[in-house]
C-alpha cells in the first residue's frame, strides 16, 4: 500500500529522499521554509568528498553509493554533474584516506612545495544550482509536490522524513547540530578542467561548466551569512597561489553557507519520524546513500 510521506526540507537531502520515496511507490509532499536554490545545498561547491561528516564506516558506505549514482548521472549534461580529475595536496606524508574504498582509483602524485604529499583521483563535480533544479523537476515528474512552508514543529504522521539540516536544532529539539560557516567566491570559467584541494586553509578550486568555485573557510559556531570582503581576499590569495591562472578570472559573486555539522550524521527512525540531518560538509557526497537508507526505513514502517 502506498503511504503518504511528508519530507521536511528541500535541500539536497530532502529532494534526494523524496525522489527515492516516490520511486518506492509512496505519495510524497515536500515542505520547506527555503526552496532548493535558497538552501545551504545551493552554496556547496560541490565535489564528491567526505568532509566534516562522521561516522567513518557509514560515511564511506553512503559515499560509495552516492559516487556510483553521480557517475551515472554524469552521462546526462542536463543534471549538472560531471566527472573530473583533480589533485589533493597534504602538508604531511600520509597513508591512504579512510574513504579510499569509495573511489575507483587513487593515484599518488608528486606534491608541489610547501606540500609533502599528494594524490589524484576522478570524482563527481556537481553544479548545485543546476542539479537542484534538475532534482526538483524529477520530484515533480514523479508525482511529488514541493511547497514553501515554515514549520514551528514537525508535522503529524503518517510518516515524516526530517531533512531540516540546521533546522533540526528546533524541529528535532537537537542543539548538537551546529553551523560551520563556509564562504566561497565564484569566478568566471577560464578554461580550467581539473579541481584542486589543499590542506592549508583549507583551499579548494572547483571548476564547473560555466564558472569556478573557490574557497574556503570552516568557522565552527559562526552564524553570520554575510560575505566578508577580507575573507574573500584571503580565499582568492590562497586559490591563486594554488592555480596562478585564476589571477585573470573575473569575480562573479560571493556566497556564504552554514554547514549543518554534528558529531555524527543522524539517520534513524523514531516512531513515525525518520531523521536524516547533520551531514556537515558532505551532504551532497552522502545524499544518494542516505536517501536509499531513508527509503528502506520508510518501507519498514509500511511493512
Ligand atoms: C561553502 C560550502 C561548500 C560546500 N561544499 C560541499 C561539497 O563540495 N560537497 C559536499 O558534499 N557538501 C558540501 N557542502 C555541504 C553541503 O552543502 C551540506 O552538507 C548540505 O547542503 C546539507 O543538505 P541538507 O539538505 O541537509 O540541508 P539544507 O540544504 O540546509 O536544507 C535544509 C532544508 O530544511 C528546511 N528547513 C529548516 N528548518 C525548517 C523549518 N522550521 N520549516 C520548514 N523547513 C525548514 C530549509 O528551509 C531547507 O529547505 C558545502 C557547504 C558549504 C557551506
Amino acid at each position: 500500500m502506498p503511504e503518504r510521506v511528508v519530507v521536511v526540507g528541500a535541500g539536497v537531502l530532502g529532494l534526494s529522499c523524496a525522489l527515492r520515496l516516490l520511486e518506492a511507490g509512496h505519495r510524497v509532499d515536500v515542505l520547506a521554509r527555503e526552496l532548493p536554490l535558497e538552501t545551504t545545498s545551493a552554496v556547496a561547491a560541490a565535489i564528491w568528498y567526505p568532509y566534516l561528516a562522521l561516522p567513518q564506516d557509514k560515511v564511506a558506505a553512503w559515499g560509495a553509493t552516492s559516487y556510483d549514482v553521480f557517475a551515472r548521472l554524469a552521462g546526462d549534461p542536463a543534471t549538472g554533474v560531471s566527472l573530473r580529475r583533480g589533485t589533493e595536496l597534504l602538508l604531511a606524508e600520509s597513508g591512504d584516506p579512510w574513504w579510499v574504498s569509495a573511489v575507483p582509483a587513487l593515484e599518488r602524485v608528486a606534491p608541489v612545495a610547501p606540500y609533502r604529499d599528494a594524490w589524484s583521483f576522478v570524482t563527481p563535480v556537481i553544479d548545485m544550482p543546476r542539479y537542484l533544479v534538475w532534482l526538483h523537476d524529477r520530484v515533480l515528474d514523479a508525482g511529488g509536490t514541493v511547497t514553501r512552508m515554515a514549520l514551528a514543529a514537525l508535522p503529524e504522521g503518517p510518516l515524516v522524513v526530517d531533512c531540516s539540516g540546521l533546522g533540526s536544532r528546533h524541529l528535532a529539539d537537537d542543539p548538537t547540530t551546529t553551523p560551520v560557516r563556509g564562504q566561497v567566491v565564484v569566478l568566471e570559467q577560464i578554461g580550467l578542467e581539473e579541481w584542486w584541494l589543499a590542506e592549508e586553509g583549507p583551499t579548494y578550486v572547483i571548476p564547473r561548466t560555466h564558472d569556478i568555485v573557490v574557497g574556503g573557510t570552516d568557522d565552527a559556531g559562526e552564524w553570520d551569512r554575510t560575505p566578508s570582503p577580507a575573507t574573500a581576499d584571503d580565499i582568492l590569495r590562497r586559490a591563486i597561489a594554488l592555480v596562478p591562472d585564476l589571477a585573470a578570472a573575473r569575480v562573479v559573486r560571493h556566497k556564504v553557507g552554514l554547514r549543518p555539522a554534528r558529531s555524527e550524521v543522524r539517520l534513524e527512525r523514531v516512531g513515525d519520524v525518520v531523521h536524516c540531518y547533520g551531514h556537515g560538509g558532505a551532504g551532497v557526497t552522502l545524499s544518494w546513500g542516505c536517501a536509499a537508507e531513508v527509503a528502506a526505513l520508510a518501507d519498514a514502517v509500511r511493512a
